[in-house]
């Protein structure tokens, strides 16, 4: 199926879960998630009217960045090995997964400017995947101020691969809280307005718990179905 078919889905599916809660789809960001697909597949999706891409590894995003450069606005989403940084730092825009000390002090060196950065939650506790835990988040937060490079503008986590919505709800919601609580701190360098959630699967109950980017590769640019 075409991107402009799928993207048409995707907008209605996004607007009937910002009624539902009475947001404005325009403070929600799609990030068509690439990382599984061609560069004539981002490139289609980019000419859909698609801003912003997202990928997880570092060969993927340079073997897009080359062909598409500055069109999209990039988010690199997948967990970073620190050794990595330097090939990606001058071509992304985000990064959503900042998790750890030594990951931050390699982005504030590397970059020439305020790097956007999410700080990733691990909420579900689940072995398998990348973040913080929920209750480090805060003194993990504090601990960045030193750092003039980072500027942690939110959170962001993955939900456990199920169908329970009220799993997927308890999820999101403890993100939510965790930026509320960041955001009483007032820090200059944390203003933390987003909340990247919400995937293929969960997006929708991601936009009704208060996410404002949201990152969907298989339902938006899935080549496979
Ligand atoms: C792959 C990936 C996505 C998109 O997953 P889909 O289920 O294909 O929508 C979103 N976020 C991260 C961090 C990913 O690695």
């Amino acid at each position: 199926m075409k991107v402009t078919a799928k993207l048409e889905a995707i907008r209605q599916q996004m607007n009937n879960a910002c009624l539902k809660v009475n947001r404005n789809p325009n403070e929600i960001k799609l990030i068509a998630v690439t990382k599984y697909v061609s560069r004539e597949r981002a490139e289609e999706a980019i000419d859909a009217g698609i801003c912003d891409l997202g990928e997880n590894r570092d060969e993927g995003l340079l073997e897009k960045w080359e062909v598409l450069k500055d069109k999209p606005v990039w988010h690199f989403i997948g967990s970073l090995q620190t050794r990595k940084v330097k090939n990606i730092i001058d071509k992304v825009d985000y990064i959503h997964s900042l998790d750890r000390m030594a990951l931050a002090e390699e982005i504030n060196k590397r970059s020439l400017k305020k790097m956007k950065c999410l700080i990733q939650v691990n909420v579900s506790g689940e072995e398998s995947k990348h973040g913080l835990s929920p209750d480090e988040v805060i003194n993990f937060t504090l601990q960045l101020l030193p750092f003039e490079n980072i500027t942690i503008v939110g959170l962001m986590t993955m939900a456990p691969l199920t169908d329970d919505a009220d799993v997927l709800r308890g999820c999101f919601r403890r993100l939510k809280e965790l930026q509320k609580q960041i955001q009483a701190c007032n820090l200059k360098f944390a203003p933390c307005t987003e909340l990247s959630m919400g995937m293929s699967n969960d997006f929708s109950i991601a936009i009704e718990e208060g996410a404002t980017m949201v990152r969907i590769g298989t339902a938006l640019v899935g080549e496979d179905e």
